[in-house]
């Protein structure tokens, strides 16, 4: 299929100029066949995978269809979170950008109900909302229905699965019967099939099809490990590449917790998200990931449908998704943009033929890899460590340290390699030696401290009822040193990172080695940047 400019789609001026100000180019694949059959007033069952522009999609012809002059509810969306609820009316006033006398209100729980009713009453003509909170405002009258002649239901597989169905059925029935009714989905399941049966007339289907499904500008690989291996595979290829976001899929939320708190453990900065967390716990997630706090992403396929962040450098298939078509959208969540993405899939034992089926139905390939071993890991930190020397040696005086060298190099029998070896070792830090020992060589150079500190992790946190106070009453009562050079504190629930001064880091780390906060055991280590 081809895809089409918008030009030819019989969209108004004013929508084309939002489009071309929010920088698309072509219409995508669902857009081209959607927009027109949706202008020409018919009902509609859309399906395309995540990440395919479904929103524009139906938004631009609802628009359309709104008549600036009354102030009347013209149009809903019904959308699984407030999350999606908020996304796609972003979405959408972008698109309206020049369109005049068209208001758009998401409306969602959690969100003051009086705001949104001062709101609706101000004369909103499309609403976009989370069922229940729309069944809410229909209850209190705040939302009339009599004048809507549109309703669109975005992710409509994923407000079933979520146990809005009855919710939407209540909905359809309370809105005039002579509307439009739009209805997106990504899969198509009975259930799906029935509400389509029941609540819209002679429906035109319009589908991507699978071979259109592509994943282009993505490396796949993939990786045959031990369930056991798992987290340690995960952690060596986050340290070889390093990705700024990244999203791991989890079968499971039990797995999601576990992993979560693993890979807090190891100094990543991961947070979890899936079905069980209340609304305000997965905004807090979603915000930390959108402003790069939180680098890794642990989610469940149903936690992540829908939510777009565009620079995510790669994605791990943590386990294999238990569906070939989730495959394309974890993985989708990658390379967008004209980016480069890399997806890493985890397949255990048998797996490899599930591998197999993805690789077909996809058309695509995915290349076995083997897993990095700690040398790996250890090159790609020399080769990190050579980036920056280079760096220096170009761009820095180095002669009051080239003095120093060569007055070691004279006053000793070394040589100017022996040194480099030697502070190359002390640079990689305590990978190799004094594992056991108190004199193992920290890594300070890359804790994401100030200048001057160095930011250490401990692994206890506001969930053990443990303030700030007791961390620095801990580190200044064991070490000796002033409490008052305790730099930033960050709490979590699970663990903690303090900053100190670069002079006493050592000394902090040996003496809170033995140290107990609050009477539990702590471990103290330098954090990890990464
Ligand atoms: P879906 O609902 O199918 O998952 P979205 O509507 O959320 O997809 O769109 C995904 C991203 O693609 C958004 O950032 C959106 O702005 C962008 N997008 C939509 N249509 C186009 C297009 N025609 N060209 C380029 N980007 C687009
Ligand atoms: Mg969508």
């Amino acid at each position: 299929m081809e895809t089409i400019r918008f030009e030819e789609l019989g969209i108004e001026p004013k929508i084309l100029r939002g489009i071309t100000d929010m920088g698309f180019e072509e219409a995508t694949p669902i857009q081209s066949k959607a927009i027109k059959v949706i202008l020409e007033g018919k009902d509609i069952v859309g399906q395309a995978q995540t990440g395919t522009g479904k929103t524009a999609a139906f938004g631009i012809p609802m628009l359309q269809n709104i008549d600036p002059k009354s102030k009347a509810l013209q149009a809903i969306v019904l959308c699984p979170t407030r999350e999606l609820a908020i996304q796609v009316a972003e979405e959408i006033r972008k698109l309206a950008k020049f369109l005049h006398g068209i208001k758009v209100l998401p409306i969602y729980g959690g969100q003051e109900i009086s705001k949104q009713i001062r709101s609706l009453k101000a004369g909103t003509q499309l609403v976009i909302g989370t069922p229940g909170r729309v069944m809410d405002h229909m209850r209190r009258k705040t939302v009339k229905f009599d004048k809507v002649k549109m309703i669109a239901l975005d992710e409509a597989d994923e407000m079933l699965n979520m146990g809005f169905r009855d919710d939407i059925e209540t909905i359809l029935k309370q809105i005039p019967e002579e509307r439009q009714t739009i209805l997106f989905s990504a899969t198509m399941p009975k259930a799906i099939m029935d509400i389509t049966k029941k609540y819209q007339t002679n429906a035109e289907i319009v589908k991507v099809v699978r071979k259109e499904l592509t994943v282009p500008n993505i490396e796949q690989y993939y990786y045959e490990v031990r369930p056991k291996n798992k987290k340690e595979v995960l952690s060596r290829l986050l340290d070889i590449y390093d990705p700024k976001l990244s999203v791991v899929f989890c079968n499971t939320k039990r797995m999601v917790d576990e992993l979560v708190s693993d890979l807090q453990g190891r100094g990543y900065f991961a947070e979890g998200l899936h079905g069980d967390l209340k609304q305000s716990q997965r905004d807090r997630v979603m915000n930390g990931f959108r402003n790069g706090k939180t680098e890794i992403l642990v989610a469940t396929d149903v936690a992540a449908r829908g939510i777009d962040v565009d620079d995510v450098d790669a994605v791990f298939n943590y386990d294999l998704p238990q569906d070939d078509e989730y495959y394309v959208h974890r993985i989708g969540r990658t390379g967008r943009a004209g980016r480069v993405g890399r997806a890493f899939t985890f397949v255990v034992g048998k797996e490899v033929y599930k591998l197999r089926d993805i690789q077909r139905y996809c058309k695509t390939k995915i290349k076995a890899q083997p897993i990095p071993s700690l040398n790996d890991v250890q090159a790609t930190r020399v080769e990190k460590i050579f980036d920056q020397v280079s760096d220096v040696i170009a761009n820095e005086e180095l002669d009051s340290y080239i003095r120093m060298i060569d007055d070691k190099v004279n006053e000793e029998d070394y040589t100017s390699i022996d040194i480099a070896a030697a502070l190359m070792k002390i640079m990689l830090g305590n990978n190799e030696s004094g594992q056991d020992g108190r004199e193992q060589d920290y890594d300070f150079d890359h804790t994401g401290a100030e200048e001057g500190m160095v930011r250490l992790f401990i692994n206890i946190g506001k969930k053990q009822n443990v303030r700030p106070g007791d961390i620095l009453g801990a580190i200044a009562g064991e070490s000796g040193m002033p409490g008052k050079l305790v730099g930033t504190i960050d709490m979590f629930d699970k663990y903690t990172f303090v900053e100190v001064p670069r002079e006493f880091a050592k000394e902090v780390l040996q003496a809170m080695s033995d140290a107990k906060i609050k009477g539990k055991t702590i471990n103290i280590e330098p954090a990890n940047q990464k």
